[in-house]
């Protein structure tokens, strides 16, 4: 109680030196989040979406909303900037807007980045949102793809390539080839953007045969 009134108090006068604003509205916070309560309100999470992987196999899709402002503007923010913050920021968004919470899941698994690209931005966007999830879902991340090839930049790739594109992109890493760590778990895969399901898809035919008992992906935001 004590520690919650001087938390309060202490973020009253960190808000007085360093004044913060909605990413979305540009209103003066009055919290800690990046969001002012009346965008926090406005982010409604989209009708989760099932898709086949095979004739027996399907994946659920949970977004935490639409491709749509306010998280448009966090989505941009991640992207251009360096600062991991910005996916911690998405990761509690998803948290407490989507249904994840309720799946009892076995592990998390971020979608990897091909090596070159994490050299060039440090870090793996989806690993960082993965194991901030694991943090407030108290769920273990299972790093255990791999990107076989670099594939080219998505966003300039029409349907058809893009599914091309990413056919064999991802393997077992091979420490955990042949260990069958995934038999009869539930899996949900970590990505922030769902554009055509041709990444998830991918990555989900990979993971089934491992036989796990069931395979889903959360998003942070669905174009739809
Ligand atoms: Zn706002």
């Amino acid at each position: 109680m004590i520690i919650n009134i001087f938390s309060k108090y202490f973020n009253k006068i960190l808000n007085f030196v360093y004044p913060k604003f909605c990413k979305s509205c540009d209103v003066l916070l009055d919290n800690n989040f990046v969001f002012c309560h009346n965008c926090w309100d406005s982010i409604k999470p989209i009708a989760s979406l099932d898709i086949n992987i095979s004739l027996s196999k399907k994946i659920t899709v949970y977004a935490a909303s639409s491709y749509s402002d306010p998280l448009k503007k966090l989505m941009f923010e991640k992207f251009y900037s360096k600062n991991v913050v910005f996916c911690k920021n998405l990761a509690f968004v998803m948290y407490k807007k989507t249904i994840i919470k309720d799946l009892q899941l076995d592990y998390l698994v971020p979608i990897p980045l091909h090596w070159s690209r994490y050299a060039k931005r440090g870090y793996n966007q989806s690993e960082v949102i993965a194991k901030e999830l694991s943090k407030l879902l108290n769920i273990p991340v299972l790093d255990i793809l791999k990107r076989n090839k670099k594939t080219y930049y998505q966003s300039t790739l029409s349907v058809k390539d893009k599914y091309l594109n990413l056919k064999n992109a991802f393997d077992i890493k091979d420490k955990y080839k042949n260990k069958y760590l995934l038999k009869d778990k539930k899996i949900l895969i970590i990505d922030d953007l769902f554009t055509t399901g041709a990444t998830a898809s991918n990555a989900a035919t990979v993971l089934f045969k491992e036989f796990p008992e069931s395979v889903d992906l959360v998003v942070a935001c669905r174009i739809v």
